[in-house]
Order: C-alpha cells, then structure tokens, then sequence
C-alpha cells in the first residue's frame, strides 16, 4: 500500500508518501518555527495561514520526488487531532480533496498515536511493550499490546515534559524552541548543583506534573543569578524531569510485564535522557528504542506510518477534527 500522509497539527507543514511500512518514497517538512520564533511561541492564526500556502507546492513536490501520479497512491492520510483546530483543518481538508480527487480512502490519524509507533517505524508489526510518549504537549505512559490495542496508565496533570523545557527555557531567556538549548547547555553543567523538586516520584501511579517544577525554577531565578550559573540550572531542571520520567517508565514496564519500552515524541532527542534510559534500562534488563531522530519531532512519515497499519480499513471521509485528545476513548480501545 502506498500512503500519501499530510501533518499539519501545529508549526510544521509536513508531507510524505510510504510504500509498505518502511520504503520512504518522500519526505517533506517545511518549519514555521523561524517565524513563530518571533512570537516566542506558536500563534494558531500564523499557523494555519502558512499551512495554507505552503502545503499545495509540498504536496506537489513530494509527488513529483515519489515519482507517481496521484492516482497510483492507495489512500490520503492526515493527522485530525490533537492540535491547533485551524491548523488541523488545512492539512484533513487537503487530504480529504486529494481521496475524493482520485477515488481513494481518506485516513484519518491520531497525531499522538503517530508520535508513539514511530519508534518501530519499518516493521509491520508493532510489539506488545510501554509506550513513553513526551512531545511537546503530552506527556503519557501506555501499554500497548499492539497496534491499535492501546491502555492509557497515566499521563501528566498539567505541562507536558517539552512544555516545561520550553518554558524553563523561555525564563532563562534561550530561544525558543528551548528544549534543545537546555540540552545542549546541561552537558556542560553539574546536575547536582541545585535541588528542583520531582514532582510525584513516589506517587505510585503513572501521573506526572511539570508545573511546580517550572515554577521552582522560576522562584529560583527570582533570586537572581549569574550568567555562568546557567549550565548548573539546566543540568539541574533537566534531571528533575528525567529522573521522574526514567522511574515511572520503567515502573511501568515492570508493572505491565513487559520487556520493551519505546519512547517517542521531541523530548526523547534529549542526550540526557537518552544515557540514563540506557544505564537504567540495561540494569534491569528491559530493552528501549526510540524513533530514528528526524521522526522524534513533528513530521508527516510517523502519520503515513500509523496509516500503514490500517490497510483494507474504511475511507475516514466523515471524521471531523478533533482538536483535543480523546483519553477516554484510548482508555476504551
Ligand atoms: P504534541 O505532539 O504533543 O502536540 P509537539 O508536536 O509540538 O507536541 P514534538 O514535536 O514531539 O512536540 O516535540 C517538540 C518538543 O520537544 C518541544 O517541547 C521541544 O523543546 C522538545 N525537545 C526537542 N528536542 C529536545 C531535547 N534535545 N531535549 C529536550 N526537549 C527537546
Ligand atoms: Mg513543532
Ligand atoms: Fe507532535
């Protein structure tokens, strides 16, 4: 099966056409973040208005990289949510003109789900284990038994994981988007300079908060600080957030019998947390894999990707956006 997949859930218009599960025929992403930088954040508006513009010609342009018309392409996907509404309706109703142009399904793609089977991205399969996602947005541990036998276990009560990076970021005056500059600053600092709490530790479940976190850091830089501090305090935020994300994952899988934990979303490009997954994952034995690193953040081949898994399944042509994410269905599924 051929898919054409389109994203265009937040800041970056993104196209990409997948035979099978692995055989990339395109690859396109155009970044609004340049623009939004100005902003120091994403503007919905700005958003979908570039989405507009800039989706006809990427369409056009993967097309032509693929090789195909667009009548030998077996469906037209398109991420319906979660996201910005004005956003998500350019890239479904795009899609949506696309099947009916040629007489194909419409698919329509759980953003969130495309994020969390990027990890296997390639296999036709999905193997049972826990998923970590951390995006910009969400932060949510579940146990996934395979492809569309998904269980919510727990996911955070207010800012997501990449959301308080960027707003730890945007406190420490770094541009945005910030999650990748406390990275890149925290290797050089000392992550046991300063004490920031670990929100919910020991909980117990699978829920996390980042907001007292961010507000800790923020009280802190109150006091006032110097410049060369400034590796210190990213090293040390950074751990809070990945010592809470490394426990509960992996108390997670332990808990769901697993031996397999995939983690997915922006944040999962963090060096950080990449070598502590990996010390404390290979201690107890448990196995992890991420996506390759152009499919962590927002792009169009983990939405193709999810759609490959629905082969023979029926034309979305009804389904409208779906701007907020819908836990309680995923806890049904
Ligand atoms: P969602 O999918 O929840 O709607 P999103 O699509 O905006 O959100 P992603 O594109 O998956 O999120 O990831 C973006 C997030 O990842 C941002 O918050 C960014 O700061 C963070 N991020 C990217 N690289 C790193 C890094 N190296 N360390 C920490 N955070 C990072
Ligand atoms: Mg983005
Ligand atoms: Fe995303």
């Amino acid at each position: 099966m051929i898919v054409l997949a389109i994203e265009t859930s937040c800041d970056e218009t993104a196209v990409a056409i997948l035979r099978d599960h692995g055989d990339v025929l395109s690859h396109e992403i155009a970044s609004q973040a340049d623009i939004h930088a100005a902003y120091g954040g994403v503007v919905p508006e700005v958003a979908s208005r570039n989405h507009l513009s800039l989706l006809p010609s990427l369409v056009e342009k993967a097309r032509a990289e693929a090789g195909l018309r667009l009548d030998q392409i077996d469906a037209f996907a398109a991420t319906n949510g979660p996201g910005l509404a004005a956003a998500l309706l350019v890239g479904v109703s795009a899609a949506k003109g696309l099947a009916l142009g040629v007489n194909k399904p419409f698919l329509a793609v759980n953003h969130i789900e495309g994020h969390m089977l990027s990890p296997f991205f390639g296999l036709s399969e999905i193997p049972p284990h826990v998923g970590l996602v951390v995006s910009g947005g969400h932060t949510m541990l579940l146990d996934v038994a395979g492809y569309g036998d998904y269980r919510l276990l727990g996911r955070t009560l207010d800012d997501a994981a990449g959301e308080a990076f960027d707003k730890v970021a945007k406190l420490l005056g770094l541009p945005y988007p910030g999650g990748v500059q406390i990275d890149l600053l925290a290797r050089k600092g000392n992550p046991d300079r300063f004490e920031f709490p670990r929100s919910m530790l020991g909980s117990g479940d699978f829920a996390f908060s980042f907001s007292g976190l961010k507000t800790s850091v923020r009280y802190f830089l109150d006091r006032g600080f110097e410049p060369a501090d400034l590796p210190d305090i990213c090293a040390s935020f950074q751990e809070a957030v990945i010592d809470v994300l490394v426990h509960k994952a992996l108390a997670a899988v332990r808990r769901q019998g697993r031996s397999l934990l995939a983690v997915s979303g922006g944040v999962s490009s963090n060096s950080r947390l990449q070598a502590k997954l990996d010390l404390a994952c290979s201690s107890a034995g448990i196995a992890w894999r991420m996506a390759p690193p152009a499919l962590r953040t927002d792009n169009a081949l983990m939405i193709a990707y999810a759609a490959s898994h629905r082969q023979g399944g029926n034309s979305d042509l009804a389904a409208d956006i779906l701007p907020n994410f819908d836990y309680a269905r995923l806890a049904a599924a």
